[in-house]
């Protein structure tokens, strides 16, 4: 099959400009080479912590921003070149469901009328067809149709996402990024939004770029997670790969801070806790950008930016712990010893 999103060595790289001709210093690398495939029907689990370029890479997969170079095919149809004019017919194929439903939905609206507005501005439907779509998708996210005449402030955090939710879904996409959608909800309510999320996927046929901080939740709905460091992929495998059987020492480190279900591979997981910080992408370290960290670096590993490497099917990484033609230069341990 072939891929619904496919992107290819995207960057996204913000000017640094100094004085009052704002002369370019230097770049703030928010994005530097992501890759990825989603199949139809897939749920990519994009992780990372806070900064690390896991939302500016979903907005710039849906072209919210113009690119600094790489590919993005959707449906077989590269849209990392084209003009804001271009993409708007196909605006409708790819929706966004954002972290913050507060600050998302217009308090001056309607339910309504926010679920409308994609509606509006996108097709040519009679103001009665219209609002039964309306209708029919507030019953999809499980709002009640008598409330679609009251507005936002009206309704918990749970319930404002569900309206995010159907707006989003009004024009039938086919890709829906999802921007850390319950990071803003009560714990009580993560799981039913999580829920609703998977419901709807099954019944309209979605694909999910699901962005999230925390793998423990990623965990439960996606097919396949990516590990964001400082602007890169660090780590990419199915679900059961990488929480069975993680390969990054940063994906590790990650992992070993989530509560453990199981009690035997509780106990034979110890936690990792990393020193230092995140640098600065306007300053990356030279050689792996994990290397101030990681509890694993070699010297090599200060000098040669590692590649992205396929170490089994589906299974790729960029650590030289997993490059036998590296690792035959290195008097290190072995890794997982
Ligand atoms: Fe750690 Fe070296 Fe692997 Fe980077 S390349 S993650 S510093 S072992
Ligand atoms: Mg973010």
């Amino acid at each position: 099959t072939r891929p619904l999103l496919s992107v290819r060595d995207l960057k996204m790289h913000f000017p640094i400009t100094a004085g009052l001709l704002r002369r370019r210093v230097g770049a703030v690398k928010a994005v530097d080479g992501v890759s990825f495939d989603i199949l139809p029907g897939e749920t990519l689990g994009l992780v990372g912590e806070s900064g690390c370029g896991k939302s500016t890479t979903g907005r710039a997969v849906l072209r919210l921003h113009d690119i600094t170079s790489g590919s993005i095919r959707l449906d077989g149809t590269e849209i990392g070149r084209m003009s804001q004019s271009a993409l708007r017919p196909l605006r409708p194929r790819m929706q966004m469901v954002f972290q913050d439903p507060q600050a998302s939905l217009d308090p001056r609206m309607t339910v309504e009328a926010i679920i409308r507005e994609p509606l509006d501005e996108h097709t040519r439907l009679s103001a009665r067809h219209k609002r039964d779509k309306v209708l029919e998708l507030m019953d999809a996210v499980g709002l009640n149709r008598r409330f679609a005449g009251r507005f936002p402030h009206a309704f918990s955090g749970g319930q404002r996402q569900r309206i995010g939710i159907a707006r989003a879904l009004a024009l039938n996409p086919r890709l829906v990024v999802c921007d850390e959608p319950i990071a803003a909800l009560d714990v009580s309510i993560q799981a039913q939004v999580v829920n609703l999320l998977e419901d709807l996927q099954e019944r309209f046929g979605l694909t999910y770029l699901f962005i999230s901080h925390d793998l423990s939740m990623v965990r439960h709905i996606a097919t396949k997670v990516a590990v964001m460091y400082l602007g890169r992929i660090v780590e990419l495998q199915a679900r059961e790969g990488l929480y069975r059987d993680p390969l990054h020492p940063y994906t590790r480190a990650l992992l070993s801070a989530v509560n453990e279900p199981d009690p035997v591979a509780a106990r034979s997981r110890r936690r990792i806790v990393l020193r230092g910080d995140v640098p600065s992408p306007a300053n990356p370290p030279k050689g792996c950008n994990f290397c101030t960290r990681c509890p694993d670096v070699m010297p090599v590993c200060r000098e040669v930016d590692p590649a992205t490497l396929e170490v089994g099917p589906g299974r790729w990484v960029a650590c030289h712990l997993h490059d036998p033609a590296v690792m035959r230069g290195q008097t290190t341990r072995p890794f997982g010893t």
